[in-house]
């Protein structure tokens, strides 16, 4: 199957907000969290690299990705120079890490392209239901706070949502949370542990932020990872 580019714009240096779509399909179907794979040949090997779906399915052929440049990579500064109209070889949708359990409270903690998952089940969750759910979204600057509009717009019309963005490398003006995720994540779930954490981003912080959840009492079942690396 082929993806084809229909547009794409800048988010903040080196994160690219990209729009799909799947000229031989009329409706790709897929569920909130899932991803699609990329294949492309390098150096006489193929070589697959996932991207979780950031939109909503939305009974059309598109879908939204959201990815960072990793210089060094293979794949990324591919799709960083791709043009319109160009097509890549693609499999999927993909993956589990989808919402378990749609009626229980939850926590979403990302850093980075990590809200991506995130952006789909959240912007299609959040309307439908009355349980609380809270979004912890990590980056180093005030600028790199991706899809900042549509979560703050989304915490506006649901008053079940709570966006909770935390800056590494604020700036002195910057009044919200600063440092890493991890503790902020903590406060936010304080003595409860009857929700579901789900945390998506760069292994390092995945793993930080499940062995804290270890510590203190969560059931493994409760936590719901995607590592990026
Ligand atoms: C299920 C899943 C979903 C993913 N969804 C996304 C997504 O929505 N957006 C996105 O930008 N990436 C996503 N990734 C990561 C993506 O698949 C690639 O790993 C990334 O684009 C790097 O590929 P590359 O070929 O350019 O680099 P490679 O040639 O594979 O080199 C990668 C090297 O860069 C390091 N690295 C630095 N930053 C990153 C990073 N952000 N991700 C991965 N490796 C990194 C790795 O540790 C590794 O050493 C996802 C990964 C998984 C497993």
């Amino acid at each position: 199957m082929k993806a084809r580019l229909v547009s794409f714009h800048d988010l903040c240096p080196d994160v690219r907000h990209f729009i799909f779509e799947v000229p031989d399909l009329e409706r790709l179907d897929f569920q909130p969290g899932q991803f699609v794979s990329f294949v492309r040949e390098f150096e006489g090997r193929n070589i697959t690299r996932p991207y979780s779906i950031a939109s909503v399915p939305n009974g059309s052929n598109r879908f939204e990705l959201c990815l960072n440049l990793v210089r060094e990579g293979r794949l990324s500064p591919v799709l960083f120079a791709m043009d319109t109209g160009e097509e890549l070889e693609m499999k999927g949708p993909l993956g589990v890490f989808t919402l378990r359990h749609p009626d229980r409270e939850a926590v979403f903690v990302a850093t980075g392209t990590g809200v991506a998952p995130f952006r789909s089940i959240l912007l299609a969750h959040a309307p439908k239901v009355t349980v609380p759910l809270a979004l912890v979204l990590g980056t180093r600057y005030e600028p790199n706070l991706l899809y900042r509009a549509d979560f703050e717009d989304l915490a506006a019309r649901c008053p079940n949502f709570r966006f909770l963005p935390v800056l590494s490398r604020p700036e002195p003006a910057w009044r919200g949370l600063t440092g890493h995720v991890q503790p902020h994540m903590l406060d936010s779930i304080g003595e409860r542990r009857d929700l579901d954490v789900y945390l998506c981003g760069l292994k390092l912080m995945v793993d930080e932020a499940r062995a804290l959840l270890k510590e203190r009492g969560f059931d493994r079942k409760q936590i719901l990872f995607e590592k990026y690396d």
